[in-house]
């Protein structure tokens, strides 16, 4: 007996319409050339044919580059705080990748953990991921070595494969289930439909040459960081334009500002980097002035410091932060060439 469903390829408009009655259907778009999201047009389902990934990650549909948290006005009382109304709409990301879904596992609990983020949570909570095996992962993904097969995941609501003229569909949480249990044009799988999918899943897991040894990677990053030469070799050629950081799915800095206005203001939130020279900048000091120490606080947070206190690397091999940076700067290469061997 088979546990997944199947639909036929020229029906996934009908399916995404039918889901769009009830939530913001999200689905991969070009746009001047870019693999960015954009909401589902009710027709274009081409992107099945060109997509690979997204240039920035769907990180941006719950931690938006730029957020407004709250207006403000000023009287001769005081201050006067109006807050927005709850974000309560329901959306539907449908395509995202396996290596972006885990991202969002991996950076969930920062917003929820020690402090709960009413901005960030109640977009996670009204959104449903539907995942999209990925089939042509690029030269620089390395998803493989953080434990991620590109055409499979536990991340998501739903599991999306390509089988040929039809989508083999996995329900992975009950909502997802639930989701495609009222959905028209969907069958059950057969047997070989499984099977076929299974081949796609393992021909794809062979597709990522790339590799990292993450193997002691926290141990070897922890006896080689006060190796100064080490890491200015590192950062010799990064211009500190901040792009990796940026797009990387598992980043989430922000910085916060007030705009006034004579006397209405809005605190927002954006988007920041510990790229940027004036990142972290307190009142008497920067405490990491030199550019090796920003590059080597973004490898080690990712693969040291994060690992100590939530027991996951957080980098999911995406490769965007080869893809995107300006200068070839490669986190892969500064992986495999560390000094320290334990
Ligand atoms: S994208 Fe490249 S140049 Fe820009 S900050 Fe990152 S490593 Fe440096
Ligand atoms: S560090 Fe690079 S490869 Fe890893 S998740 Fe971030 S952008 Fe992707």
């Amino acid at each position: 007996m088979t546990t997944s469903q199947k639909i036929k390829k020229t029906d996934l408009g009908k399916l995404l319409n039918q889901w769009s009655q009830e939530f913001t259907v999200l689905v991969p778009w070009r746009e001047n050339g870019l693999a960015t999201w954009a909401k589902w047009n009710g027709t274009d389902t081409s992107f099945i044919d060109w997509y690979r990934n997204t240039v920035v990650p769907a990180k941006a549909h719950f931690l938006p580059s730029q957020e407004e948290m709250f207006r403000f006005q000023k009287d001769e009382k005081g201050y006067h705080i109006e807050l927005p109304d709850a974000d309560e709409h329901k959306q539907l990301i449908f395509g995202i990748r396996p290596c972006d879904a885990r991202a969002l596992t991996i950076v969930s609990p920062i917003f929820e953990e020690l402090y709960e983020d009413p901005y960030y949570l109640a977009k996670r909570n009204n959104t449903l991921l539907v995942g999209l095996a990925c089939t042509r992962p690029c030269d620089s993904c390395f998803c493989t070595s953080l434990g991620i097969n590109p055409a499979e995941s536990i991340d998501v609501d739903l599991m999306v494969t390509d089988i040929g003229d039809q989508f083999l569909i996995e329900g992975i949480s009950e909502a997802g289930k639930e989701l495609i249990a009222g959905a028209s044009e969907v069958k059950e799988a057969t047997e070989a439909d499984e099977a076929k999918a299974k081949e796609i899943k393992e021909a794809s897991y062979q597709k990522v040459t790339r590799k990292v040894d993450t193997d002691n990677i926290k141990e070897k990053l922890s006896v080689c960081f006060e190796d100064e030469e080490h890491w200015e070799k590192v950062a010799d050629n990064c211009i500190s334009c901040g792009i990796c950081t940026l797009l990387c799915p598992t980043c989430f800095c922000f910085d916060i500002n007030d705009e006034l206005v004579k006397k209405q203001g809005t605190r927002f939130r954006s988007w920041d980097s510990c790229a940027f020279s004036i990142y972290t900048k307190m009142p008497m000091e920067n405490p990491r002035e030199e550019k090796w120490r920003r590059v080597r606080q973004k490898v080690c947070h990712k693969f040291e410091f994060h690992p100590m206190s939530y027991d996951i690397i957080a980098c999911v091999g995406c490769g965007r932060c080869i893809r995107q940076c300006p200068v070839n700067w490669d986190i892969t290469q500064v992986l495999n060439n560390l000094p320290a061997k334990v």
